[in-house]
C-alpha cells in the first residue's frame, strides 16, 4: 500500500532511500538540518574553487551502486580520479594503494547529492527535534517546535548520536539503546584545506601517512574538473590527535596539520590561506554491521553508512537494504 514516509537527513542514506522508496510509489519528504544537501560528502567553498572537507572518494564495488548514481546523479555527476595513491607501511616506506577504481564528485563532491537530491522533496534547514505518537503515525516536530507533518513511517539516516537523541526524545528507548556501543566508537576528525600558490614538491596526490597527527593528505586539486590556481590541499587528522585537540582553535589546528604536512614531506612551501572544519562524527568504528535496523511495530527505520561499512558506498548499501525490507 502506499505509504507517507518522512526520511531524517540528506546524507547519501538519506536521499537513496528517498529515491527509491518515490520509485516504489511512497509519498516521501527529506528533512535536513543544513542548507544544503550531502550530509559528509561535503565540500567547502575557498578561494574561488571549493574542496572536499569530508569524503574524499568513493569505491563502487558493487556494480548497482555505479548503476544507481548513473541514473540518478548522471554521468556528469562524477568521475574516476586516477591519482597516485600512497600508503606509507610500519618501516616508514611509501607503498601504492591496492588496484581500484576511485571515484569523486565532479566539480565538487556535493554535486552527487545535489543531483541526486533534484528527484526528491527536501526541506532543509530544520532540524528534528522528536517524533510525536500520532494514532498509527508519526508527526514530526522541529527544534523551533513547529509540527512538520504526520507520516506513516520514519527513516532516520543521522549519525548514531544524533539518530540515539532524536530517539530518545521520542520515547523509543529500545532503539535508542542499541546505538550505546556505535554511539561510543565513533571516530572524530579535523579537516583542514590550504591553499598553495606555489606546490608543494610531492611525487604522490593522497597519501596516508604513519603518522600520530595526519590520517590522511591529498591534493583536492588533482581531482578532475577542478579548476583550481595553486594547489588545494586537504589534511585530515588521526582520530587520536583530533581527540585530544577537539576544542583548539581552528588556526592553532591549521598550523599543526599543516606543519606535519611540512615535515613529512620535506616540502618548505607555505600556504597562503587554511580553512579548518571540526567533524564530530566523522566515521563509525563499530564491528557489527547489521546493514540497518527496522523496528516494524513503531514503523520507524534506520539507515547510514555507519549500519554498513562506515563508508560512502555503505551508506547506499545501507539504504537499499532497508528500502528492500520494507518495500
Ligand atoms: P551523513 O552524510 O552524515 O548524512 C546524515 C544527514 O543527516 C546530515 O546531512 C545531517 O545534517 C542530517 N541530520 C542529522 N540529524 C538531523 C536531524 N535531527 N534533523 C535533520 N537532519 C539531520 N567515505 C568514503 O567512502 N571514502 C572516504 O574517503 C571518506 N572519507 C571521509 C573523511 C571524513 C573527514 C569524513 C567526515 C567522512 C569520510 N567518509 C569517507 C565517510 C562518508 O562521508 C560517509 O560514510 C557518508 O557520507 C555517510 O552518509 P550518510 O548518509 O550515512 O550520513
Amino acid at each position: 500500500s502506499i505509504r507517507s514516509v518522512a526520511v531524517i537527513g540528506s546524507g547519501l542514506a538519506g536521499l537513496t532511500a528517498a529515491i527509491l522508496l518515490g520509485q516504489l510509489g511512497h509519498s516521501v519528504t527529506v528533512f535536513e538540518k543544513s542548507r544544503g544537501p550531502g550530509g559528509r560528502m561535503a565540500s567547502k567553498r575557498v578561494g574561488s574553487g571549493s574542496a572536499d572537507v569530508g569524503a574524499q572518494y568513493f569505491t563502487a564495488r558493487n556494480r548497482e551502486f555505479l548503476s544507481f548514481l548513473q541514473r540518478w546523479a548522471g554521468s556528469d555527476a562524477f568521475l574516476e580520479w586516477p591519482a597516485r595513491f600512497r600508503f606509507q607501511d610500519d618501516t616508514l616506506n611509501w607503498q601504492p594503494f591496492p588496484e581500484e577504481k576511485r571515484y569523486v564528485g565532479v566539480p565538487r563532491m556535493t554535486a552527487i547529492t545535489r543531483a541526486l537530491s533534484a528527484h526528491v522533496d527536501v526541506t532543509a534547514q530544520v532540524r528534528i527535534e522528536r517524533l510525536e505518537r500520532s494514532g498509527n503515525q508519526w508527526q514530526l516536530v522541529c527544534t523551533e517546535g513547529l509540527n512538520h507533518g504526520v507520516f506513516d513511517q520514519v527513516i532516520i539516516t543521522a549519525p548514531p548520536a544524533q539518530a540515539q537523541e532524536l530517539l530518545l526524545a521520542s520515547q523509543l528507548d529500545g532503539l535508542a539503546e542499541e546505538l550505546e556501543k556505535p554511539v561510543d566508537q565513533i571516530l572524530p576528525c579535523w579537516a583542514v584545506a590550504a591553499h598553495y600558490s606555489e606546490p608543494p614538491e610531492v611525487d604522490a596526490d593522497a597519501m596516508r601517512p604513519h603518522s600520530e597527527v595526519l590520517y590522511w593528505v591529498a591534493n583536492n586539486s588533482s581531482k578532475p574538473g577542478r579548476d583550481d590556481s595553486g594547489q588545494w590541499w586537504v589534511l585530515h587528522a588521526t582520530p587520536e590527535w583530533t581527540k585530544a585537540h577537539v576544542d583548539a582553535e581552528p588556526g592553532y589546528v591549521s598550523n599543526a596539520l599543516v606543519g606535519e604536512f611540512a615535515a613529512l614531506t620535506g616540502a618548505d612551501a607555505r600556504p597562503d590561506e587554511t580553512v579548518a572544519h571540526r567533524w564530530l562524527y566523522a566515521r563509525s568504528a563499530w564491528s557489527s554491521q547489521p546493514g540497518y535496523r527496522y523496528d516494524a511495530e513503531n514503523g520507524v527505520g534506520l539507515a547510514g553508512d555507519w549500519l554498513a561499512g562506515g563508508r560512502v558506498e555503505g551508506a547506499w548499501e545501507s539504504a537499499t537494504r532497508l528500502v528492500a525490507a520494507i518495500r
